[in-house]
């Protein structure tokens, strides 16, 4: 028994050309095989989905369906799909429009690559690669001279990948169509031309230089702007400079994963750039001017009488530039108190002379530690 065509798309019967062709966008997308490997169920919808939508997407077909059902349709050319890769040959521009021209992550999930039938000619294959920059490139921007092997379009015989003087010639088996009709009883099936591989042409005479494929890999050197403030494992999509499309179809991009490597003295926290700073005792207690690395240089700061170990200095404007709001964050310097583990005799001498003159218990933070000592003591007994 067939499910009724307008319930496997989830429409009304009154639905216009253009919500069959999203609804069937949506099945298609849930159901399709390389989302759901090896699910038989999945695969079943997927092609039921397919017929659904080859019926409901041809104004002819349709109305015959909406008069007599699916009896209607014998004759009519209505063939059904044997296979996922039938679907994707006959509807293969859907997945086009729907997944950006085969380039990007989606055309590499759904394996659209050359070849895939008489759809309108496919972009070209995005491509990836990765580079590292330090964290004060990160900081000011930066430009990177990436090396990479791309295709290009053969000049030979200018991607047709046949020989020059030659050209493509209709394919015997399938006379041009890409697919072949098969019949069993009642029913005719159709399924991509062997011969050709869905091309509906074959190249008798293949040029020698790309030895037929149409391309030919090359180093290519691209130059990249790594516009500053750029987070550690963002992409950077560089449009066009993919390998080339079939046909003459746009190239892919490229993207350009960023790699921040670590900084020995910086770390990042959003905008803001963040540092410890190590003091001495007597330059807490005492105050002092002191130096500290930035990402513009040396600055002046001072730290002031009292500090204590773990306090945050903050310089303003100091950070990194935010890409998406342009503003600019702050560092951070936390100060470490050091406490000496060596002392000279003299320095010894004088900490002893301090000590005799500090009343104990000395300071908030000890006596509310002592306090919460006695009463934890307390509680116990
Ligand atoms: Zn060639
Ligand atoms: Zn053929």
């Amino acid at each position: 028994m067939k499910r009724d065509y307008y319930e496997v798309l989830g429409v009304g019967r009154d639905a216009s050309p253009d919500e069959v062709k999203k609804a069937y966008r949506q099945k298609a997308l849930k159901y399709h095989p390389d989302r759901n490997p090896g699910d038989k169920q999945a695969e079943e919808k997927f092609k039921e989905a397919a017929e659904a939508y080859e019926v409901l997407s041809n104004a002819e077909t349709r109305e015959k369906y909406d008069r007599f059902g699916h009896s209607g349709l014998e004759g009519a050319g209505v063939h059904g799909f044997a296979s996922a890769d039938d679907v994707r040959r006959a509807f293969g521009d859907i997945f086009d429009d729907l997944f950006g021209g085969g380039g990007g992550i989606f055309g590499d999930l759904f394996g659209f690559g050359r070849g895939g039938g008489r759809a309108a000619p496919r972009r070209g294959v995005s491509l990836k690669c990765e580079v590292a920059i330090e964290f004060e490139e990160m900081a000011r921007g930066c430009e990177r001279t990436i090396e990479l092997t791309r295709h290009d379009v053969c000049g030979e015989c200018r991607g047709s990948g046949a020989r020059p003087g030659s050209r493509p010639v209709s394919c015997p088996q399938c006379q041009g169509r890409g697919e072949v009709f098969r019949s069993q009883g009642f029913f005719s099936l159709r399924s991509t031309c062997p011969r050709c591989g869905g091309a509906g042409g074959i190249i008798q005479d293949p040029c020698k230089r790309c030895e037929g494929r149409g391309a030919v890999p090359g180093r290519k050197t691209i130059t990249v702007q790594i516009p500053p403030g750029i987070e550690d494992g963002e992409r950077l999509r560089v449009p066009g400079q993919g390998d080339p499309g079939e046909d003459g179809a746009p190239r892919g991009d490229l993207y350009v994963g960023i790699r921040v490597k670590p900084h020995p003295v910086f770390q990042r926290e959003g905008p803001h750039v963040v540092c410890e700073m190590p003091v001495t005792v007597a330059q807490a207690a005492l105050g002092d001017e002191v130096e500290v690395p930035t990402l513009r240089g040396v600055a002046k700061v001072t730290l002031p009488r009292g500090t204590q170990s773990g306090e945050i200095l903050r310089l303003r404007g100091q950070g990194i530039r935010d890409l998406r709001t342009g503003e600019v964050g702050d560092q951070l310097v936390e100060v470490i108190v050091e406490v000496p583990r060596k002392l000279t005799k003299r320095q010894e001498q004088l900490l002893r002379e301090l000590s005799e003159t500090e009343a104990r218990p000395t300071g908030a933070r000890r006596r509310g530690f002592f306090e919460s000592l006695r009463k934890m003591f307390r509680d116990r007994m």
